[in-house]
């Protein structure tokens, strides 16, 4: 049996094929960057008044002026304008361009004005006040986002002030998402005593769209043939298949003597882990196979810990977060434990609680997960320490 990091180390290895594709400004929220962004001017472009208020000449305060003729008003909008004395202002507008012969704006909270004339009531101590700079943030042709980030309001912002409309991003992947078992009903229908609701697969299924990652679903019998038939069609038509159940040792769990008759080659079968510990993974030449245990909580817990992860990797982010979890921890002496944790706030501070649940069937109690702390065995830790690993749920 492998380890966790074995097990991320193999997946971690294998990459999906997919081109990246140029997608509109309006469809990029969520996607990863296949490009950088570059300045394609000054930022800001021109000496820009910060303040409504009067631009002057900081000379003329040096020599002892504080009342100014005002020559007229720069409106944002409005091409540069010119001092004509440089004892005068011009009154300007926030957003406006830094009158020439102006170098310092004095807001209207500092001065009062009668019969056209300003009167400055506080001097600015120096040259440049209320002037925000050309090219202060950045120059044309800085750099300000890197391939591989995920598009978010921030770098939407970027995009439009560097006039692209469109984005070449990281082509999303084709997701099949599948359950297996007998005793699993729709989710519509009332389950016979013997049967149960497939929850799992809804539960994937909002893991890849908090991606930005559209999946379709199916259900599979625990039967050998059907289940060549439609893994055969699968694995030809998608780029991830996730698989819930039928990786175990019971005599209906087909799943993976099935995956290799198809050519699905296995990379490994078994993780020392809990919950989870019986995951299968595999590929063939196009596509990926993540076949979880069928329990809800391990499901979950596999998906956070190695499926998201390297979704993230195959659209550019690595993102390896720790967390703190003061509260006793019961160690396993060979298995790694994924446990549940929540957020939990006494008014005045935020911390991580463990969530304390009947193992890896029980779905109920994981209602505000925010994710799973990775414990290591006993075998791994000497020390009581409470720094872990962390996987969100998104
Ligand atoms: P298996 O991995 O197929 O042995 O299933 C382990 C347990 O998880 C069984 O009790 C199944 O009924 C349950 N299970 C399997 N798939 C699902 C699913 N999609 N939703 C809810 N429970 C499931
Ligand atoms: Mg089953």
């Amino acid at each position: 049996m492998i380890s966790p990091q074995q097990a991320e180390h193999i997946i971690a290895n294998c990459h999906l094929k997919l081109e990246p594709e140029t997608v509109s400004i309006e469809a990029a929220l969520h996607r990863t960057l296949a490009e950088d962004l570059y300045a394609d001017h000054d930022l800001p472009p021109f000496n820009r008044v910060m303040m409504d208020g009067i631009a002057i000449a900081f000379r003329a305060i040096e020599q002892g002026i504080t009342s100014f003729v005002l020559e007229g008003i720069q409106r944002a909008g409005e091409p540069q304008k010119q001092l004509q004395h440089a004892h005068h202002a011009l009154e300007v507008m926030t957003g406006a361009v830094c009158p020439q012969g102006t170098d310092t704006v004095i807001p209207y909270e500092q001065l009062t004005i009668t019969d056209g004339i300003a009167h400055v009531l506080e001097c600015p101590a120096a040259s440049g006040k209320n002037i925000h700079a050309r090219a202060k943030d950045q120059q044309a042709g800085d750099c300000l986002a890197r391939k591989g980030v995920r598009i978010g309001p921030a770098e939407i912002g970027i995009a439009a002030s560097i006039g692209k409309a469109e984005l070449l991003v990281n082509a999303l992947p084709r997701v099949a998402i599948c359950s297996t078992g007998d005793e699993l009903v729709s989710i519509t229908e009332v389950p016979l005593p013997h049967q149960i609701r497939r929850s799992n697969v809804y539960a994937l299924q909002a893991l890849m769209r908090a991606q930005g990652i559209n999946s379709d679903l199916a259900h599979l019998p625990d039967d050998a043939h059907a289940l060549t038939v439609a893994l055969e069609k699968l694995t030809a038509q998608y780029d991830i298949i996730l698989l819930s159940g039928g990786v175990s040792k019971g005599k209906f769990d087909l799943i993976p003597e099935v995956l290799e008759s198809i050519g699905v080659a296995c990379l490994f079968h078994r993780i020392a882990q809990k919950p989870g510990k019986p995951m299968w993974f595999g590929h063939n030449a196009r596509c990926v196979v993540f076949a979880f245990p069928g329990n809800p909580v391990s499901t979950l817990a596999c998906a956070a810990r190695y499926l998201l992860p390297w979704i993230q990797s195959q659209q550019g982010l690595s993102i390896s977060q720790w967390v703190e979890v003061h509260e006793e921890i019961t160690l396993l002496e060979k298995l790694t434990q994924f446990i549940p944790v929540r957020f939990v706030t006494d008014g005045q501070q935020s911390k991580l609680a463990i969530i304390r649940n009947q193992g890896s069937g029980d779905f109920s109690a994981l209602s505000g997960a925010c994710g799973f702390i990775e414990v290591p065995s006993g075998a791994d830790v000497n020390d009581a320490f409470n720094r872990f690993r962390f996987f969100p749920l998104p």
